[in-house]
């Protein structure tokens, strides 16, 4: 049987995932499931799939795990280094769904095993992209897209050139604000910003697709993965979120991909992966849809996409500072701290002000200049949220 684990399996991607394992008429053989906070679901899921073990990310929640798992013969651990621990068992296919920066360590560590990493946690793309897939290649690991957008484009690439590839178009709904007026948005609150008209995900993420800095971090993920230069990538607003990606090739030719917003397709597709299998998505039916609409994303509207933009252009530590001062800009966002447009600012201001500290060009090259990277730039944004606060 084949040996599986998830990370951040409370979530909503790892509950996506646990649903797929379920289904499975011949079963897979789940060695651990990690969560954060949720020790009860975790535990429940834990059972439910029969794991080796459970790991939550905080010590403090152990001793309720613990109870939680009495008498299944489910091991219990929590911390830092017992997600580490959690990589290091042997598994055939991993689902790295941590949300942010604290799912790039674990994932890392498992391609060290040579396992199937299904990459869900697009910020260790966007901290560490070249560091992963040099991590993943020295083991003879592989790692497959998950998020919809590069799962689309993966696909679309089967048995095509990358020397042939012209551009990749990733698309966005345009989030829960897309028809606000642009004068509005910095009114914007956690509940506006918090409800998504297509896709059922995480309040992170969500808000993260209303500012667009989900799409800022795709196309950042879409540079690191498939290897192409920032100009050969676009991003167009497609309010129904029907066509996930496209590839253009040399000869004018548009692949696309087109499936239902349910983000089983994209984790299905990689816990298949080569084959393809039944998924319990729905089917399209394209004489109802009738109408697909496509617009160019307005800059004022969407600051992240512009930020975004130059990060590629520099590399090196850029996509860690911006990653970890996106984080921060929304936890004071969420906290009430700053407001719906300063996130930006905020991310901008953090990538100015750190070129003190270093210079964003320096390359990347072990796990530690990311931690530390990572460190320094929330602290240089955690400065920058208190002063956008003080202008409040
Ligand atoms: P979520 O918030 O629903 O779940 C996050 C998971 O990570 C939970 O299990 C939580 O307990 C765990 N976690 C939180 N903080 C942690 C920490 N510090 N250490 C260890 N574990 C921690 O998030 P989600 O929406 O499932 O997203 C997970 C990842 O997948 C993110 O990187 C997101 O960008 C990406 N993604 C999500 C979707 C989606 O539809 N939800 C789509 C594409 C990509
Ligand atoms: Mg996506």
């Amino acid at each position: 049987m084949r040996k599986v684990s998830v990370f951040g399996a409370t979530g909503s991607i790892g509950q996506n995932t646990l649903d797929l394992i379920a289904r499975a008429p011949d079963g897979y053989d789940v060695v651990a499931l990690t969560g954060g906070r949720n020790v009860a679901q975790l535990a429940r899921d834990a059972r439910a799939v029969g794991a080796d073990i459970a790991v939550t990310a905080y010590e403090e929640e152990l001793p309720v795990l613990r109870d939680a798992l009495a008498g299944s013969g489910i091991a219990a651990a929590a911390g830092e280094a017992a997600l580490i621990e959690a990589a290091d068992r042997p598994a055939d296919w991993i689902m790295s769904a941590i949300v942010g920066a604290a799912g790039l360590a674990p994932g890392f560590r498992a391609l060290r095993h040579g396992t199937t990493l299904a990459l869900a946690n697009k910020e260790s793309l966007v901290t560490a992209g070249p560091l992963l897939l040099a991590e993943g290649r020295a083991h003879g690991a592989t790692i497959l897209p998950v998020d919809s957008e590069h799962s689309a484009v993966f696909q679309a690439l089967v048995g095509e050139d990358m020397a042939a590839v012209e551009r990749i178009i990733i698309t966005a709904s345009g989030g829960g604000l897309r028809d606000w007026p642009v004068e509005a948005l910095p009114d914007a609150t956690v509940a506006d910003a918090g409800a998504h008209p297509n896709w059922d995900m995480g309040q992170r993420i969500t808000i993260d697709s209303a500012s667009m800095f989900n799409k800022a971090m795709e196309l950042i993920e879409t540079k690191e993965f498939f290897g192409v230069r920032p100009d050969q990538i676009e991003a167009v607003v497609h309010p129904q979120s029907i066509i996930h990606a496209l590839v253009g090739f040399r000869d004018g030719a548009l692949m696309a991909h087109l499936g239902a917003p349910d983000m089983r397709h994209a984790i299905g597709y990689a816990l298949h992966w080569p084959d393809r299998r039944h998924l319990p998505v729905a089917r399209i039916n394209l004489a109802e849809l009738a109408t697909l609409e496509f617009l160019a994303p307005c800059d004022t509207r969407y600051p992240a996409l512009g930020i975004a933009r130059a990060v590629m252009e520099t590399g090196g530590r850029a996509g860690a500072v911006f990653n970890a001062a996106k984080e921060i800009a929304l936890d004071g966002f969420l906290a009430r701290r700053i407001g719906f447009m300063d996130m930006a600012g905020v991310v901008e201001a953090t990538l100015d002000g750190i070129s003190g500290r270093f210079r964003l060009t320096d390359a990347i090259d072990t796990l530690e200049t990311v931690l530390e990277t990572d460190h320094l730039a929330r602290v240089e944004a955690e400065e920058q949220v208190k002063k956008m606060q003080g202008r409040k």
